[in-house]
């Protein structure tokens, strides 16, 4: 067989294959093999790593979009210094997704603005690029959909599905109030997972508060026993990353997110108003 017909046999196995990638680079690997810049064997790893590389960014993307991870969030972009009651560290060891083979949970506390949903979707995306399925949901459309599947009769299986993932991040809790049938079907969920599956909680409000947030505390205190046991908790304690360059506009009453200790019968479990400043948009 000739060089042209040798070449022309490999095209037709990586067509057959589907090894687009990696005939996309063959011609290329085969002109620098020429050129006496690489040898045979580099020519080879060449394309298979190419064809490797296309297949896990892929792999990602779909995973990212099935895991409802949406936001491109990375521990990369998290400016640490503007939030020093985050331990680095601490943060750093999660990183390395320990607690999701331990099955632990993850409680994420702070006013928001704090970057408790950047830190959660940041570890949600590592976890996707290590292998593992992440289901990401707000704790509002989780009972939703826990509402939904339970009305026509599809509670069994949509819980399996959820609990299926090595990785449930819930963001947050407790800004709006959870109705009895919904906090009986949250407690069926964290029943069914603990000690099987990882999850991290993001939250406005302290752990004293969830009999108010889910209307009930004997649910509260059964949800707590199995999101606290062996868990991680994390407060953070600072000021908002969205407002940084209008800190001087909010009312000290606002401050906190609602998560005052002085008076917390009188605060309404509602998210904290918006404010009327554009602070997304600065692009710092
Ligand atoms: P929370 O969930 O605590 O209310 P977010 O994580 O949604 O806050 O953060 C609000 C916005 O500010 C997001 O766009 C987030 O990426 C950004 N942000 C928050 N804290 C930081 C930080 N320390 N470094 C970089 N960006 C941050
Ligand atoms: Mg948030």
């Amino acid at each position: 067989m000739s060089s042209l017909q040798t070449l022309n046999a490999i095209k037709q196995h990586l067509v057959s294959l589907k090894f687009s990638a990696a005939l996309e680079a063959l011609d290329q690997a085969v002109e620098r093999l020429e050129n006496d810049e690489i040898s045979p064997l580099e020519a080879l790893e060449s394309i298979l790593s190419h064809e490797q590389n296309v297949r896990e960014t892929r792999r990602v993307k779909t995973q990212l979009r099935t895991s409802r991870l949406l936001q491109h969030k990375t521990l990369d972009t998290f400016d640490f210094a503007f939030q020093p009651t985050i331990d680095k560290q601490r943060v750093m060891t999660l990183a390395e997704l320990g607690f999701i083979a331990r099955q632990q949970a993850i409680h994420l506390l702070g006013p928001p603005g704090v970057g408790k949903t950047h830190l959660a979707i940041a570890l949600g995306i590592l976890a996707v690029k290590a292998g593992h399925a992440v289901y990401f949901t707000t704790l509002t459309d989780l009972i939703a959909s826990l509402t939904k599947a339970e009305r026509e009769s599809n509670l069994a299986a949509r819980l399996r599905y959820i609990n299926r993932a090595p990785l449930l991040i819930i963001d947050e809790v407790g800004y709006l109030p959870i109705e009895k049938n919904g906090a009986n079907l949250f407690f069926q969920l964290v029943n069914g997972r603990y000690e099987k599956g990882a999850t991290i909680l993001t939250s406005n409000r302290g752990f004293k508060d969830w009999g108010e947030i889910f209307g009930d505390n004997v649910i509260a205190a059964a949800l707590l026993d199995r999101l606290l046991h062996k868990a991680n908790v994390m407060e953070i304690a600072g000021n908002s990353y969205r407002l940084r360059e209008h800190a001087d506009l909010i009312p000290e009453s606002l401050k906190r997110g609602g998560a005052s200790e002085e008076n917390p019968t009188k605060r309404k479990p509602g998210r904290p108003k918006k404010v009327a400043v554009s602070t997304e948009s600065t692009g710092s």
